[in-house]
């Protein structure tokens, strides 16, 4: 077979040296893989600016496939998630996430068999955010129909070629009607298509719960990116953790192979890191690229280690990451006593972005929702233009019309007018035009209907 350039990205923290292992076992494998290197992570800042240089997001689009190890995350500022860029940049829209248990490694479950199809760009990822005053941030969460399109076909054309039977979407659509609403109907579309295999749905809260007691009810789960990111690493954990936990970004033109894991800096340099997430994400990496046979021949050893006890201390073990990795080399070429197929999940499957796309009826305007700082809501103007006051309320919950409930008041009102007829632009800019300047508004939205249902939430109350 002949080698394919594969983009490779160290990273930081135990990075480099899980994705040294790997290299090294690729090469003890033979495998058919030429590893282009390129810059990611903490130490790039320095370098170039950023942590994501345009010449590794350049790479990986030249070469359409990439195995990058962890990179650092900074948490409540500094730069942007590095692999959040890197899907987002590229379209990467699925996140597929293998957890199945492991012939060696000791767990609480010994039949644990799912994968995680996580919509993999949009939801609070966006990191769209404002301080709208000094009490209240805000985080704009952006769910489409045509990114859980994109995850819920992804996820029935894997199923139909890896012969799953049945996908699970993953919603809070009870609470957040709009959004979840939109990724569960989203999903039931795209459902309908495919006869052959069972679906259903099932609340984040309510799964949470049955994958702990009973994990095996699943196969397939489809979830938006923030629910799938938290239920990632549950289900690392019902499989030995995040030291064993692999994982795939597919979108139509590039595949980027990382493992579920972050950069461990509380064990990075130390000879401890456990490679195998990192590994099985590139025996996924090797099945995409048609390699099964060299996906296979390194899965065996890994197995093969882990079956003879030498396991990194994560998954009780007792060896350095160079100790297991030397064993998994030394183990090319032989057979476990179980043969696992942890991995066998990467289906390219091409999603025509066209075809995402939904019709749309025409949508009246029906009034604004507001944005106001003040925390004094009998200044609100009661009528302007034709605008009338019908509504406020405060972190959703409605103090006007009638009692104020007994709640924290913060400054931040989003205030409703409507009007009983369809209103134009001009009308909106008028209103604001005519807002009084003394109360002053953060943002507002327009308030639409179509064929008469509203879109838009009610606030809790009303
Ligand atoms: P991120 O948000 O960037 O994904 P995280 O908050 O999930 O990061 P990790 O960096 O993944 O955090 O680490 C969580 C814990 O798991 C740490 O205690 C870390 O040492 C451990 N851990 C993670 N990966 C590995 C690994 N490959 N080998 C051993 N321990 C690991």
């Amino acid at each position: 077979m002949l080698k394919q350039t594969v983009t490779l990205i160290k990273g930081d923290g135990i990075g480099p040296e899980i994705a040294e292992a790997v290299k090294r076992i690729f090469e003890a494998a033979n495998a058919p893989v030429a590893w282009e290197e390129a810059d990611a992570g903490l130490y790039c800042i320095e370098k170039y600016g950023n942590g994501l240089p345009k010449e590794t997001l350049e790479s990986i689009t030249r070469n359409g496939i990439a195995l990058k190890s962890p990179t650092t995350t900074p948490i409540g500022g500094g730069h942007k998630s590095i692999n959040v860029t890197i899907r987002k940049t590229l379209e990467l829209f699925a996140n597929v996430r293998p957890c199945k248990t492991f012939p060696g490694i000791k767990t609480r479950y010994d039949n644990v068999d799912l994968i995680i199809v996580r919509e993999n760009v949009e939801d609070t990822y966006g990191g769209i955010e404002h301080q709208q005053t000094p009490e209240v941030a805000q985080c704009l969460r952006l769910i489409t129909s045509i990114g859980s399109r994109a995850a819920a076909r992804y996820a029935f054309e894997m199923a139909g070629i890896e012969g799953r039977k049945k996908i699970t979407c993953v919603h809070k659509a009870n609470i957040q009607k709009m959004t979840d609403g939109l990724f569960l109907r989203s999903f039931n579309d795209v459902a309908a298509n495919y006869p052959t295999i069972d679906n259903n749905d099932i609340l984040i809260d309510n799964l949470c719960m049955q994958l702990v007691i009973k994990p095996e009810q699943f196969d397939v789960l489809v979830l938006p990116n923030l629910f799938g990111d938290i239920v990632s690493d549950l289900c690392a954990g019902l499989i030995g953790g995040l030291g064993v936990a692999p994982g795939g970004n597919i979108g139509s033109d590039a595949a980027v192979f990382e493992a579920v894991h972050g950069s461990a800096p509380d064990i990075a340099g130390k000879n401890l890191a456990n490679p195998t997430a990192l590994l099985l994400s590139s025996i996924q990496m090797l099945r995409y690229m048609g390699a099964t046979a060299y996906a296979d021949l390194i899965e065996n050893a890994l197995t093969m280690t882990l079956e003879a006890g030498v396991k990194t201390r994560d998954i009780g073990g007792s060896s350095s990451t160079e100790e297991y990795t030397n064993a998994i080399c030394e183990n090319i070429g032989k057979l476990p006593s179980v043969l696992s197929d942890a991995v066998q999940t990467n289906s390219r499957v091409r999603i025509a972005r066209e075809q995402l796309r939904v019709e749309q009826s025409p949508w009246n305007i029906r009034g604004v929702d507001i944005f106001v700082k003040t925390t004094d809501i009998s200044l609100l103007p009661r009528t302007l233009g034709k605008l009338t006051l019908s509504m406020v309320s405060n972190r959703g919950t409605k103090i006007y019309p009638g009692e104020i409930p007994d709640i924290v008041i913060v400054d931040c009102q989003r205030c409703r007018y409507t009007s009983n007829e369809t209103l134009t632009n001009d009308d909106i800019l008028e209103f604001l035009n005519a807002f009084p300047t003394d109360l002053p508004w953060m943002h507002i939205e327009k308030l639409h209907e179509e064929n008469g249902v509203a879109l838009y939430s009610k606030a809790q109350g009303e």
